[in-house]
C-alpha cells in the first residue's frame, strides 16, 4: 500500500504519534494508500521550517532569474513524471485519467512556468517629481504562505496558489484537501528534487477543523492565507485569520449561470454548455449549472443538450473512453443525490440521471425549478444542471443575477452589441463569451459575493503575496 507523508523541511516525515488516515480511490471504494495525519503539531512544525527558510535561507533572496531557473527545473519534472501525478489525482478524486494527463497536469507545469517569467519581467512603479522627490515602490516578499485546496482540481489549484507564491520569494505551507493529499505530496518530494531549498515548499496532511487546516490559520507566523474551498470555510477561515489580521484570498464556492440567446450558434451553445455543465461531473467552481435559454431555441436547444449529455460516458476513470468518472467519496455522492431526492420529491421533471453501482451520477437536467428550490440557488457540485427559459435580455440578466454566488458566467450570442452589453451587467467575476474555461492567466481571477474575496492572476497574484513598500527619496 502506498504510504503518502508530510514533506516538512526537506524530509518526508510521519507524524509525530504515527496517525494516519486512507486515501479512498472512489472507482474502486477501497483505500490505495496511508495518509499521515497532521494536527496541530506537524502544522506547526511546517510553518516553522517555513520561517526559518524565510528568515534565514537564500529563497527570497535569490534573483528572480535564479528562483524562475529552479520553478522551471519543478515544471520539468513535473512534465516528466506527469503519468504519476495525473494517475495520483484520478486515484484520489476519480477525475478521467485524460483529463489529468491532457490538461490537469500541462496547467500545473505552466502555472510553474507563468509565474516565474512573470515576476521576473513585472515592473514596478516609479514617480519622478518636480519637486524634487523621487518616489518607486518596491514589493518585496510577504513571508510565509498557508495555501489550503480543495479536491477537485488538486494539483492544478495547488499549484496556482504555490507558484506565484514562491515566485515571489515567499516560502509556503500547503494543506491539500484530506480527499486528494497525493499529488502534492508528490509535487512536495519534485519541488526538493528540482533544488528548492529545504522548508521553501512544505505540505502538511489532514483535516480543516481542529486539524492541520485549522492549525495553519490561527498560527501568527503566518503571513498570507490563501484558500480555495466551500463559502462556508472561507467563512470559518475569516474568523480565525482575524485574530492574528493575516490577509486572506478567497476563491469560493460558484453557482455560475450560463445564458444562451437565440441567436446563439447552437452547436458551439450545445458542446459548451455539455463540457460547462458535467466537465469533471460537474465538480466545477466554474460550472454553468444554472441555464438560461432564450424561448426562440429552448426546445431545440434542450432536445440537443439532453442528447449529448445521455451520450456521455460513464465508467472507469482510468478507460479513455470515459467522460465521468465516478463523485469524488461517498460524502460527497450523499450530497448530490440528496440534492436530486429533494428536486423530484418536489415535482422538478428531470430528464436523464440515474446512476450505475457506487459512486457514479449520470448527467441530470432539472427543467424549469422554482425560483426558490435549493437545486437553483445551492452549489451541487455535480453533474446537475437546472434550465429555464426567458423571453427578453433583461429577464435574463435579472435571473443570472439573482443569486448570492458570482464567480462565473457564460454568454452564448452572435450579437456584438448584446455580447458586451450582457457581459457588463453580469455580477460575476469571470464572463465567456462564446467559449468556457479559457484562461489567460494575467487576468485576475475570482468571485464576487459569496464567490470570494481578493483576485488572484498576474499583478494580482503579486498584490496578495507582496508587501508593498514606497520609497520617497529627496534628491
Ligand atoms: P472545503 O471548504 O470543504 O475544503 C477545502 C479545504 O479547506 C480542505 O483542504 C479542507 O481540509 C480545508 N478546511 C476545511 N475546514 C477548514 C477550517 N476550518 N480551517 C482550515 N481549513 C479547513 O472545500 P472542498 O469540498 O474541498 O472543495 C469544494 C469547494 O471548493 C466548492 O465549494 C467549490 O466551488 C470550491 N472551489 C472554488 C474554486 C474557485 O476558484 N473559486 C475552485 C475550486 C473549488
Amino acid at each position: 500500500m502506498t504510504e503518502i507523508k508530510h514533506v516538512i523541511d526537506g524530509a518526508e516525515v510521519d507524524s509525530a504519534d504515527g496517525a494516519v488516515f486512507h486515501d479512498i480511490d472512489p472507482y474502486t471504494r477501497e483505500s490505495y494508500a496511508t495518509v499521515a495525519l497532521g494536527g496541530a503539531r506537524e502544522a506547526d512544525l511546517a510553518v516553522d521550517a517555513a520561517r526559518r527558510a524565510f528568515d534565514q535561507g537564500p529563497w527570497p533572496r535569490l534573483s528572480f532569474e535564479q528562483r524562475g531557473k529552479l520553478l522551471h527545473r519543478l515544471a520539468d519534472l513535473m512534465e516528466e513524471n506527469g503519468a504519476e501525478l495525473a494517475l495520483a489525482d484520478t486515484q484520489d478524486m476519480g477525475k478521467p485519467l485524460t483529463a489529468a494527463i491532457g490538461k490537469d497536469v500541462p496547467r500545473s507545469a505552466h502555472n510553474f512556468r507563468f509565474f516565474a517569467d512573470h515576476a521576473r519581467l513585472a515592473e514596478s512603479q516609479h514617480l519622478p517629481s518636480p519637486t524634487g522627490h523621487h518616489v518607486y515602490s518596491e514589493h518585496a516578499p510577504a513571508g510565509v504562505v498557508a495555501a489550503i485546496a480543495p479536491w477537485n482540481f488538486p494539483l492544478m489549484l495547488e499549484t496556482w496558489k504555490v507558484a506565484p507564491a514562491l515566485a515571489w520569494g515567499n516560502t509556503v505551507v500547503l494543506k491539500p484537501a484530506e480527499d486528494t493529499p497525493h499529488s502534492a505530496y508528490l509535487l512536495g518530494k519534485l519541488a526538493l528534487e528540482a533544488g528548492l531549498p529545504p522548508g521553501v515548499l512544505n505540505v502538511v496532511h489532514g483535516f480543516g477543523p481542529d486539524s492541520a487546516g485549522e492549525a495553519l490559520t490561527v498560527n501568527p507566523d503566518v503571513d498570507r492565507i490563501t484558500f480555495t474551498g466551500e463559502s462556508g470555510t472561507g467563512r470559518a477561515i475569516a474568523r480565525a485569520a482575524a485574530a492574528n489580521l493575516t490577509p486572506v484570498s478567497f476563491e469560493l464556492g460558484g453557482k455560475g449561470c450560463n445564458l444562451i440567446f437565440d441567436d446563439a450558434d447552437l452547436d458551439t451553445a450545445v458542446s459548451w454548455a455539455i463540457e460547462a455543465a458535467f466537465g469533471n461531473s460537474g465538480q466545477v467552481c466554474l460550472a454553468g449549472s444554472r441555464l438560461y435559454v432564450q424561448r426562440g431555441v429552448y426546445e431545440e436547444f434542450t432536445a440537443r443538450f439532453a442528447d449529448a449529455a445521455a451520450a456521455m460516458t460513464l465508467g472507469d476513470p482510468k478507460d479513455p473512453a470515459t467522460r465521468l468518472g465516478p463523485l469524488a467519496s461517498e460524502e460527497h455522492y450523499r450530497k448530490v443525490t440528496g440534492f436530486l431526492d429533494e428536486a423530484s420529491t418536489g415535482g422538478a421533471k428531470v430528464l436523464g440521471g440515474g446512476g450505475a453501482p457506487g459512486w457514479f451520477v449520470r448527467p441530470n437536467i432539472v427543467l424549469d425549478p422554482p425560483r426558490e428550490a435549493r437545486v437553483l440557488r445551492e452549489e451541487v457540485f455535480g453533474p446537475v444542471v437546472t434550465l429555464t427559459p426567458f423571453d427578453t435580455e433583461e429577464e435574463a440578466v435579472a435571473l443570472a443575477n439573482d443569486s448570492r454566488y458570482g464567480l462565473s458566467a457564460m454568454v452564448f450570442t452572435d450579437n456584438l452589441h448584446r455580447a458586451h452589453r450582457v457581459a457588463g451587467s453580469l455580477r460575476s467575476g469571470n464572463v465567456w463569451v462564446n467559449c468556457f474555461f479559457v484562461r489567460d492567466l494575467r487576468a485576475p481571477f475570482g468571485g464576487m459575493g459569496d464567490s470570494g474575496m481578493g483576485r488572484e492572476g498576474g499583478l494580482f497574484s503579486r498584490e496578495f503575496f507582496t508587501e508593498a513598500r514606497t520609497v520617497t527619496m529627496r534628491i
